[in-house]
């Protein structure tokens, strides 16, 4: 299925003519669409709606993970025909726009651990000058929110592997609040199948609005990553369908979360590669979620070995091509809340 991009996304992956920002354009509908800069466009209802939540979506911030592109480019699409009637403020970010354009994961370093300040421990990256804005972005969007207001951040990727759970959320490490059933029920709509519950602060960028801003904010792993226009965007739907129906006010009444209705995991430890030794014992196509049996060395760098206890933890993003010092997969195992 190949969609053409709308105006937005046009915008993003041509990078032509420099626009001053911000740049106001009334589209169709009503709404007026503010370009911030080469990747955000903010979108106001034509109706200020007082007691509207504030709603970021992020995507690309793996640039070669387009489904989730196509899928916020046709929404904005429909707004701004006005098939789709926005009822709360919208910011969306295209995350690393130079990545995008060559289909890459990223050019210097991995964008998603620059965020909560760790940019500035890697000055040279040309991410790290993306996360500073990113996180300005979201900082301006959210100070414009009412205290008491409700804010959303959804970052949308696509994982590199396969899953045994082939969509999952993982909810940043909350510091001292609750985790939101609300929350939990919406993410079951959007066919969410599991739910990993961080257990410390990252730098990602959900981990940074949650933290920062106090958004409801998650990271969604929607599938496998393919390029532009090869996605099989019918494996998209729940997401699709949730965000049209967030956004233009017609969630349904969702039934209230119960435990049980989906596996939730914590992150039990980090496999931290230590040194160009270090070697992951699983297949290189290891789907995430798959069960570590009970003594099954996991990994060894150099004297360290890192081995599974209990026959109930998984293996999540398994990675050992990273660089020294990077994380190199999680090991997770069951939770509640
Ligand atoms: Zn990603």
């Amino acid at each position: 299925m190949t969609i053409s991009p709308s105006r937005f996304l046009q915008q993003v992956l041509q990078a032509t003519a420099p626009v001053s920002h911000p740049h106001d354009w009334h589209l169709a509908s009503g709404v007026l669409a503010r370009w911030h800069a080469d990747n955000a466009v903010e979108l106001l209802p034509a109706l200020a709606n007082q007691e509207g939540s504030h709603i970021l979506l992020s995507c690309g911030i793996h640039g070669n993970e387009t489904a989730p592109i196509e899928v916020v480019d046709s929404i904005l699409a429909d707004i701004a025909s006005g098939h789709l009637p926005l009822q709360h403020r919208l910011l969306v970010l295209f995350g690393n726009p130079a990545a995008i354009r060559q289909g890459e994961r990223y050019l210097d370093y991995d964008l998603n651990r620059l965020f909560a300040g760790a940019h500035r421990q890697h000055a040279d990256a040309r991410e790290a000058k993306r996360a500073a804005q990113l996180e300005q972005l979201a900082e301006l969007f959210f100070s414009r929110a009412p205290a008491a207001s409700t804010r959303l951040h959804y970052d949308l990727h696509t994982a590199i592997r396969g899953s045994v759970y082939e969509k999952f959320a993982i909810y940043p490490f909350l510091q001292h609040r609750a985790h939101d059933t609300t929350q939990l029920a919406w993410l079951r709509h959007c066919g969410i199948e599991a739910v990993l519950l961080h257990s410390k602060p990252a730098n990602t960028f959900s981990y940074y609005t949650s933290y920062y801003h106090q958004a409801h904010a998650f990271t969604l792993e929607l599938g496998k990553a393919r390029p532009f226009g090869q996605n099989d965007l019918s494996r998209f739907t729940g997401i699709d369908q949730a965000l049209r129906q967030l956004l233009s006010d017609t969630t349904p009444q969702l039934a209230a979360y119960q435990p049980g209705d989906y596996p939730l995991f914590r992150a039990k430890y980090d496999l931290i590669k230590h040194s160009e030794a270090f070697r992951l014992h699983l297949d290189a196509n290891v789907e995430n979620f798959t069960t570590l049996p009970n003594g099954f060395v996991i990994a060894e760098d150099g004297t360290q070995r890192y081995v599974a206890e209990g026959g109930k933890e998984r293996i999540l993003f398994p990675n050992p091509g990273v660089k020294p010092g990077l994380r190199a997969g999680i090991v997770v195992e069951p939770a509640t809340l």
